[in-house]
């Protein structure tokens, strides 16, 4: 087990003592306001969760889609699918776009009230003639009919996203949208054969930022950074569910073993039950 995970990470864990200040991504943000007992147990005492495996057919999504829209920033032309949804919009042309978009770099802002320096890569911005930015996200998946935002745990934490990365880009002092857009891409199932290619249909989902959520809780999140005692875990989880059905069934009492009486017994059932 130890040459998978590593139980205490000695890096990235936040000082309660220290003045410099501490580097925070919108993910560990996200962690915080899904479970702080988890947000603690990784940031303050370096016991994470274990890593899942990387999601590589998004990430070439991602990739692609990256290029394609970087053609039409670079001529600071509108793409054909931001025609198509009525955007009068181009890719935002800015020196800083490359290191936006570079994970454990991406869009930072010092928030002085915590001394959190915040961060998240974003995939894309989108610039309209009046010079407002609007925050672009990729997203892939592959379901049944059309795809739409739901109110479902994934989709909430979409939105939390997109609104973290409108407001990192405002304290950068940007003119930002609160519209945003999810280009979202859906692999078909109902083609013939594979053929070794997948087919996409994309679509653009518009989203209505209301990002006055995050200051409250970076504060929340020092807060609980700074108290020295363990918060509480989240209500539904399955790997706490799974931790405390495993921790039971590990200090369960053995059974007692069976005394001759009982063996006896036993063997007169099944003999009663052959007959
Ligand atoms: S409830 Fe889940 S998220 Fe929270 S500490 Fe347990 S494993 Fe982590």
């Amino acid at each position: 087990m130890a040459e998978y995970y590593k139980a205490k990470r000695s890096y990235g864990i936040f000082d309660p003592k220290s003045n410099q200040p501490y580097k925070l991504s919108r993910s560990k943000l996200d962690l915080f306001l899904n479970c702080p007992r988890c947000f603690y147990l990784d940031r303050r005492l370096g016991v994470g969760q274990p890593s899942m495996p990387a999601f590589t057919l998004n990430v070439a999504v991602d990739a692609l889609l990256k290029k394609e829209f970087d053609v039409h920033r670079a001529r600071q032309t509108t793409h054909p699918l931001m025609a198509k949804y009525g955007l009068k919009a181009v890719p935002f042309m800015h020196p800083n776009m490359g290191q936006w978009r570079e994970n454990f770099v991406g869009v930072q802002f010092l928030h002085k009230p915590t001394n959190f320096l915040v961060f998240g890569a974003v995939d894309d911005i989108w610039q309209t003639p009046d010079g407002v930015l609007h925050v672009v996200d990729y997203k892939a998946t592959s379901k049944d009919g059309e795809v739409e935002l739901e109110n479902t745990k994934w989709h909430n934490q979409y939105r939390r996203q997109m609104e973290v990365y409108q407001w990192l880009l405002r304290q950068n002092g940007f003119e930002v949208s609160d519209t945003g857009y999810f280009v979202y891409v859906n692999a078909r199932k109902d083609k013939q054969a594979f053929d070794g290619q997948l087919e996409f249909k994309v679509k653009i989902i518009p989203y209505t930022g209301q990002g006055n959520w995050v200051e409250k809780q970076l504060t929340q999140a020092r807060k609980c950074l700074m108290s020295g005692t363990m918060p509480p875990a989240a209500a539904a989880c399955e790997f706490c569910a799974y931790r405390q059905a495993a921790y039971e069934q590990e200090h369960k009492p053995a059974p007692a073993a069976a005394t001759p009486a009982a063996k006896k017994k036993k063997a007169a059932a099944q003999s009663a039950r052959l007959f």
